[in-house]
């Protein structure tokens, strides 16, 4: 006998399935989808003269064919032929559980329902009926507690017992039932099973059941379509209210819970999305900020509070009140920043100091060290920032927003579910790649996946931090902070554009109703954000110490070594090999303004944005290598005063290095972050990439990331540069959206590619 298990997400289905199953059971997947698949035994006290095989199905909401769970469960219940469905339904959730409930019962399969979690819906001092349940649905109704393990027997006496047949039945209603009888001749004269739920499907505008030959014919005879959708989802709720929830008395418990209230602000119609920004600018505030106790426009006003130089203290004290103040009072981002610098400083000092051999020294303290700490620096923010993330995503708080976002979302072209990857580009691209595998729509997966890496993710902070910290140094100009965010928006920008574009021209496709599960809200559990965080730390700390330290050693041989195998010193890194590279690739970045239009130093620049190919970090530890040594020419650099070079964080005193050096431009050095942050991502991103996606659209991405970086940077110089090029850039993009409108009207056509499909016709 096999039994097959059905329910909503967290219904306790595998709660359920374990106690049932004990350690007979297995996982594995359901063949070509990577959704998993449990099965067992059935574990009986009296042996039972039949095997029971238990199937538990992936948690679903509905049966319409929107994402893999649902063709699985949907394809298992009607060919799969169990000989019993139990319909495990949250009883503390009684309408959105019955909702699946009533698609079940339409399909041609004994049904038993099994009401789970009373032990809560007891404590919360609510009675159900399932007595007037059951006859009502024409069903057993068992209610038990997975958890507890109550009333599981006797639900297994009855499952055993129950007939081995049944015809499907629907609970909708007379409105709809013309329309649902023709439908209902036509899958009975193809000799389907369970014809009713194949004919409710069609009502339900189906795309799987509009698939079967004649079957569009025959929606468009009754006229099936949204209308007839939204007919069908109103039935089946007005009957569950109706008839089925009048089974449960409320207890005197309060109706709202707290969850509820909080609910009722946070994603109120219209503050939910001004709170969002409050609480994502105070994340980013809290980790970034240099002036974390007022913004800097009031301290002008003010006159601003002094600078540590300014306060008379001896050298010691200066650098240890350095770390908190600096004419304002320091986030504790950057406090941490600042501690990690000072310590790291510290030791490169001392054993540059130490190692006599000229360029012993040189690799270890300038190559090495240079390199790792530039990177290893940002370490506390990249930890800091993710931890708000978590403790976000803990809270619950994540859900809301994806939920709340939809509704905009859905006008881009892309479901709220897309939120959680792109919120998770933040850390990383490689998980956010993965998650992307929540959403139905192929052609909204793919788009999502090559707009995931314009988040940009924790390796690339290390690049906007520090060059936006050499701009504010060396030019004067701009608040760090601000330039920092600045990116950021300008990689979300990107990112709204491409999915707009995508979704309008190569990759369009429908978008399936958002529903989601929002869970209570609860405190973030320490150990937990501990455990995440640490393992955060070590993967960054592992690539730190590997990909990170071997390609530091690489770049700062290669930029010592010419092409004769002699060492050169620092000064005459330009003969280097290295050099050489550079300045072979050097002139593709003229049009972004870092290529052969600065200074002798230049190539510098195409270096680092070709070893970020490998890791993100390595832009700034390529920085950090070769600054040090820029440092260490110190006269030599052209023009470059003491003050300049003597900036006190580690990666963005190498960016003032290179920017004295090469005499690089500020628009050039912003489409320097552009071109890093939107380009192909890092060798691990651009595998999974691969993974995830079918290799023509493997191909097709990667030049998407090329092109992107390329013409945004390219814009994003050109109109810093010369402001007046803005209108050259601003006409180019509307004859690109006219010539997209126009052809999707139909006005402009393409000449069809000719199709060869299985049948052999031609299309
Ligand atoms: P699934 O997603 O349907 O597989 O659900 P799980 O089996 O993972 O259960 C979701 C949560 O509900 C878990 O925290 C379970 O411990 C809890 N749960 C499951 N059944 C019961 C029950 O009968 N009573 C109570 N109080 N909690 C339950």
């Amino acid at each position: 006998m096999k039994i097959a298990l059905i329910g909503n997400p967290n219904c306790g289905k595998t709660t359920l399935f374990n106690r049932l199953t004990g350690s007979t059971a297995h996982v594995g997947n359901w063949p070509g989808v990577t959704v998993e698949k449990r099965e067992g035994v059935y574990k009986t006290k009296s042996r039972a003269a039949e095997k029971v095989e238990i199937v538990d199905l992936p948690g679903v909401y509905s049966l319409s064919p929107y994402t893999p769970e649902e063709v699985v469960s949907r394809n298992f219940m009607i060919d799969g032929q169990p000989d019993l469905i139990i319909n495990i339904v949250d009883a503390t959730n009684l309408e959105r559980n019955l909702y699946l409930t009533t698609q079940v019962l339409e399909a041609d399969v004994p049904v038993l329902v099994a009401l789970n979690m009373t032990d809560v819906v007891e404590r919360d001092g609510d009675v159900i009926d399932a007595g007037k349940l059951e006859s009502e649905l024409g069903v057993p109704v068992v209610p038990i507690s997975a958890l507890k393990g109550a009333g599981v027997d006797k639900m297994m006496e009855r499952a055993l017992s129950a007939p081995r047949e049944r015809s499907g039945v629907t609970v909708l209603g007379k409105a709809l039932s013309d329309k649902l009888d023709v439908a209902l001749e036509f899958y009975k004269s193809e000799g389907v099973k369970s014809p009713l739920f194949h004919a409710v499907k069609l009502l339900e505008n189906d795309e799987t059941e509009l698939a079967r030959a004649g079957a569009k014919e025959v929606a468009q005879k009754i006229g099936a379509g949204e209308d007839t959708e939204a007919a069908v989802v109103d039935e089946r709720y007005k009957y569950i209210v109706a008839k089925l929830a009048v089974a449960r008395t409320r207890g005197k418990k309060e109706k709202f819970s707290r969850s509820d209230k909080i609910d009722r602000v946070l994603t109120h119609r219209i503050w939910a999305l001004p709170i969002f920004a409050v609480i994502l600018f105070a994340v980013f505030h809290v980790t970034f900020a240099e002036d974390f106790l007022y913004i800097g426009a009031w301290a002008s006003l003010g006159g601003g509070l002094p600078a540590v130089s300014e306060l008379g203290l001896n050298e010691g004290l200066q650098t240890f009140v350095g770390i908190f103040y600096d004419g304002a009072v320091f986030s504790p981002g950057v406090i941490l920043f600042n501690m990690f610098d000072t310590l790291f400083s510290t030791i490169q000092d001392a054993i540059g100091g130490a190692i006599g051999a000229q360029w012993l020294s040189g690799l270890v303290a300038d190559g090495v060290l240079g390199g790792l700490f530039a990177v290893l620096g940002f370490l506390p923010q990249i930890l800091m920032l993710f931890m708000w993330f978590s403790v976000l995503e803990d809270t619950g708080y994540m859900a809301r927003i994806a939920f709340v976002l939809d509704r905009i979302f859905r006008r881009f072209g892309l479901s709220g579910r897309s939120f959680m990857p792109m919120i998770m580009g933040f850390g990383c691209s490689v998980p956010a790649m993965i998650n992307t595998r929540t959403l139905s729509d192929e052609n909204e997966r793919v788009a999502t996946i090559r707009v995931i890496p314009f988040f940009s993710c924790g390796a690339k902070l290390p690049i906007l931090t520090a060059i936006a910290g050499g701009i504010s140094q060396y030019f004067g100009v701009g608040n760090a902070e601000f330039i920092t965010y600045g990116m950021y928006l300008l990689g979300v920008c990107v990112a709204v554009v491409s999915v707009l574009l995508m979704r309008h021209t190569t990759m369009r496709g429908s978008i399936p109703p958002f529903i989601m599960e929002l869970p209570a809200y609860r405190r973030p559990r320490f150990k937990s954000l501990m455990l995440h965080l640490w393992d955060k730390a070590k993967h960054f700390i592992k690539k730190a110490f590997t990909v990170i330290f071997v390609s530091t050693v690489v770049i700062w041989l290669l930029s010592h070594i010419d092409f004769a195998w002699q060492y050169l010193p620092d000064e005459k890194m330009n003969e280097s090999i290295l050099a050489s590279i550079g300045k072979l690739v050097q002139p593709l970045f003229t049009p972004l303004g870092f290529g052969s239009q600065i200074g002798e130093y230049g190539w510098v620049f195409a270096v680092a944005a070709l070893t970020g190919l490998i890791a993100k970090e390595n832009v700034i530890a390529t920085f950090g290598t070769l600054g040090a040594c820029l440092i260490a020419l110190g006269a030599n650099v052209g023009g470059a005063t003491g003050d300049m070079l003597l900036g006190d964080e580690e990666g963005i005193t190498s960016a003032v290095a290179m920017i004295t050096a090469t005499g690089i431009s500020a628009p050039a050095l912003i489409a320097f972050i552009a071109f890093n942050m939107l380009t192909v991502p890092c060798f691990a991103a651009c595998a999974t990439a691969k993974a995830e996606l079918k290799k023509g659209t493997f191909r097709m991405t990667l030049l998407f990331w090329i092109v992107t970086s390329y013409t945004v940077s390219a814009a994003v110089y050109t109109v810093g540069a010369w402001w007046w090029t803005l209108f050259i850039w601003l006409a180019a993009v509307a004859a690109a959206v006219t010539i997209i409108t126009l052809f999707n009207k139909g006005k402009i056509k393409l000449p069809r590619r000719k199709v060869k499909n299985d049948g052999g016709e031609t299309k």
